[in-house]
């Protein structure tokens, strides 16, 4: 198999027939809001590499973070009144619930940066000693211009990094690009004890002393969003090599593409925000998961709902092909030029989209052979395995004929619906807005009200 490293620019190999263990690191998310759909893209991603590998008997270890200290969440929990333990749980609990309802597997190990602070302190001490980082005034800084190949991720010049990058100006630094691997503990924000007084990691580090904790100095694959390549993935590599002295801190970096609302990047900042939950009160997991690798995973996908309700059709005529009676005939479909051409185009960079195809072009075959009186049950198995493997589940209840036909139902129609039935409730008029709620229920469309405003979902 191979897959697409960003650092070297080209594909890499993964030998299958080994057998060996394959170490897999994920960025994770920082839990300070509710986690959008960007993040079940890239869960989904990984997930579906992750399946495919174990289909073939590799043995994985998957690690993933939660980055639970850092700015937005101290920003968040002063904004809410609340304090950083109680809203990272909170965001924690609710991105695991709907990741799990998107079928995607659990990590081996989820650590988060707070339960980890003692290995990054040692190994900002052992930079320090290294003369690859300074303190100043409790805060502590990775040296970048003494680690040599600096940019090489990125592919990036100073003058580039120093343009592309929102550089934290502070007149101490020897460089502008020098970044912090300890922030000194200001006003009422956490701190931990540390050589350098109280304070905090700095997000870059807590990755590199994770997935050194977990996986060792040197991993098979780090994965994450393309937005992560700069900075964060390239002062990952250069503070665990600097530390190590062994590189490859990891032989394959691999980086999907992100998903676009209109054309703009999908972001809390710019108020874009299209929540997992809201997704699935609207579709299956099933045709969810199908569209979001339908592309290619190192391209941005667009957002767009009527793709995704004909994915939805797409899982029910696959699950109608599953379910056809078979003849009892001895002749049997042959498959296995679908297969070999399924497991081809995974194995090609993770090239999902061509493997989907496969799968539709031995629906097609089982459907043709049925009509011919050829015994199908062998090829349905097949196809349902196949379909597995992609943590696809056609079976899932959640799939119906309603969500299949989301893109005939006017969305912009049902919150106007929504918007006149508030007003009826502000008035009191409560008929008038019961009217409203059985109507759309009519149309599979049933409301759900909170303090938040009201929600809809497809029944
Ligand atoms: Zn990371």
């Amino acid at each position: 198999m191979n897959l697409f490293d960003t650092l070297d620019n080209k594909r890499k190999n993964i030998n299958l027939s080994e057998k060996k263990k394959i170490k897999i690191y994920v960025c994770g998310i920082t839990p300070y809001s509710e986690s959008h759909i960007g993040h079940a893209m890239s869960a989904v991603i990984f997930d579906t590499l992750r399946k495919y590998l174990l289909a073939n008997k590799q043995n994985v270890i998957y690690v993933q973070n939660f980055t639970d200290i850092d700015d937005k969440l101290i920003q968040a929990a002063e904004e809410n009144n609340s304090d950083i333990k109680t809203i990272s749980t909170k965001f924690i609990n609710k991105h695991l619930s709907a990741l799990s309802k998107l079928n995607v597997l659990k990590p081996d190990y989820s650590p988060k940066a707070t339960e980890e602070i003692k290995e990054m302190i040692n190994m900002i001490q052992t930079l320090i000693s290294k003369g690859i980082a300074y303190e100043i005034d409790g805060d502590c800084f990775f040296r970048v211009g003494k680690f040599e190949t600096y940019g090489k991720l990125s592919k990036r010049n100073f003058d580039e990094m120093l343009a592309g990058a929102r550089i934290e100006i502070d007149s101490r630094k020897e460089n502008p690009m020098d970044f912090a691997l300890w922030k000194t503990k200001t006003g009422n924000e956490p701190g931990w004890e540390s050589p350098w007084g109280e304070g905090r990691p700095g997000w870059h580090i807590e990755c590199s002393a994770m997935s050194m904790k977990y996986l060792g100095q040197n991993i098979d694959i780090h994965g994450g969003g393309r937005d992560l390549i700069f900075p964060h993935h390239e002062n990952e590599i250069a503070q665990s090599e600097a530390f190590t002295n062994n590189p490859p801190f990891s032989n394959i970096w691999m980086h999907n593409g992100l998903i676009n609302l209109k054309s703009e990047k999908m972001s809390k900042s710019l108020g874009n925000i299209i929540t997992i939950d809201h997704l699935l009160n609207k579709f299956s997991a099933a045709a969810i998961r199908m569209f979001f690798i339908s592309g290619n995973y190192k391209n941005p996908l667009e957002y767009n709902t009527d793709l995704i309700a004909a994915n939805e059709r797409a899982i029910m005529r696959l699950k109608n092909t599953s379910q056809l009676k078979s003849s009892e005939n001895v002749d049997h479909l042959n498959t296995s030029i679908f297969i070999k051409n399924f497991h081809d185009a995974m194995q090609s960079d993770l090239n999902t989209s061509m493997a989907l195809g496969t799968i539709f072009e031995l629906s097609k075959a089982i459907n043709q052979a049925n009509t011919q009186n050829i015994n199908i049950k062998k090829a349905q198995e097949d196809l349902n395995n196949l379909l597995d493997i992609l943590g696809i589940n056609i079976n899932e209840d959640q799939i119906n004929e309603k969500k299949a036909n989301f893109d005939k139902v006017d969305e912009q129609w049902i919150k106007s619906q929504i918007e006149l039935r508030n007003q009826y409730r502000k008035s009191k008029n409560f008929s008038e807005a019961d009217a409203i709620r059985k109507e759309l229920l009519s149309k599979g469309v049933s409301l759900l009200d909170s303090k938040d405003g009201t929600e809809w979902t497809m029944q």
